[in-house]
């Protein structure tokens, strides 16, 4: 520990010293304000005893110098050292940012005792910060699981709504277009039904790894929307971009090579559906953002996804194991 003193009165500063070298502790003496200042810049002490009438800049403008100074979230605690009929200089002093006062002259009783009180609450605010900095660390962590699917370990149905907002405001920011891709494992039931629910599980983390390594864009999302459903958020992407991913999609769940004789074509497929748009406010959802629950609303963002759902079901339509796209939000697939 240590312990500033601010005091001109060269024996007051003195006596002081010597009473904290005593009790095992550094003493930094200053016999005027700018240099206490300073001082408490270049030594940091953790705790400073400051005379209020002091040649250069009084007491209260120091305590409100190192106030300024200190960084966000710190705290040296600051003992004014009053004369004894000198009430109203106590106030000043805790309004100018000090903590504590001692009558002068100061006895080494009071002054140890002093000390120690500051000690104790010095160590009580650190075990706090320590506490806060576990809290805040916790609560990261549990943010950062509650947006991932427990199964596959990619992005939730949740994070996909949240980051689908985000996007599409962007997009209508930018005036840039913005692509929603939907996935649906086909036959999947079959596979279930042939190799047991565990097996399903494990073709759902392949099937998730597979899609997640075709999307190398730093600010695309892939999602488990639902069952064996994934979804993709695709900024700044046409729907020739989205075609194309979806496309390699397509193929690495292919060459996962994962057999399902329940399929029509003897081993897991998926089939996609990708619509694309550039926002415009008239597409907006009404004022008050996100509706019930978290859920989108049923015009903005949403409209795109249920634009890929459509595809996606003439995607299933057609036969499945292939890729589909909407031209707009409005129109039916081609
Ligand atoms: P389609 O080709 O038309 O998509 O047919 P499908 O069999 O894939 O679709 P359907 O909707 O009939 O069945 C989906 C199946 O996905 C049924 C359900 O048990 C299974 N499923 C959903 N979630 C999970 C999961 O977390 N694990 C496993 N193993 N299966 C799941
Ligand atoms: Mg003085
Ligand atoms: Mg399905
Ligand atoms: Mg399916």
């Amino acid at each position: 520990m240590k312990i500033l003193v601010i005091e001109d009165t060269n024996s007051s500063l003195k006596i002081l010293c010597h009473h904290i070298e005593k009790m095992g502790i550094k003493a930094i003496p200053a016999s005027a304000g700018v240099v206490g200042v300073d001082l408490f810049v270049t030594e940091t002490p953790d705790l400073i005893l400051l005379d209020i009438v002091l040649p250069d800049i009084d007491g209260f403008e120091v305590a409100r110098r190192i106030r300024q100074l200190e960084r966000p979230g710190d705290w040296t605690p600051i003992i004014f050292l009053t004369a004894l009929n000198k009430d109203e200089d106590l106030e000043k002093g805790i309004a100018a940012g000090g903590d504590d006062y001692l009558h002068k002259p100061v006895s080494d009783v009071v002054l140890g005792a002093k000390i120690r009180a500051m000690q104790r609450i010095i160590q009580m605010r650190q075990s706090m910060l320590v506490l806060t900095r576990k809290l805040d660390t916790a609560n990261h962590e549990l943010k950062r699981l509650a947006s991932l699917d427990g199964l596959t370990g990619i992005a939730n149905r949740r994070h996909f709504d949240e980051v689908l907002d985000r996007e599409w405001r962007r997009a209508m920011r930018q005036g840039t277009e913005l692509s929603v891709l939907m996935c649906d494992v086909d036959f999947f039931k079959q596979y279930n039904d042939t190799y047991g629910h565990l097996e399903g599980d494990e073709c759902l983390r392949q099937i998730s790894k597979a899609l997640t390594t075709v999307l190398d864009r730093g600010g695309d999302l892939i999602a488990r929307y639902g069952g064996e459903e994934f979804a993709a958020v695709l900024p700044e992407t046409s729907l020739g971009g989205a075609l194309f991913v979806a496309e390699r999609m397509k193929q690495a769940i292919a060459q996962l090579g994962l057999a399902n004789t329940g399929s029509a074509f003897g081993h897991v497929t998926a089939s996609f559906g990708i619509a694309s748009a550039v926002p415009t406010p008239a597409q907006n959802p009404p004022e008050g953002g996100q509706g019930e629950a978290g859920a989108l609303p049923e015009s903005g963002p949403l409209s795109l996804v249920k634009a890929a759902d459509r595809a996606l079901y003439e995607a299933k339509d057609q036969g499945r194991n292939r890729v589909c796209r909407t031209s707009s939000l409005d129109t039916t697939v081609n």
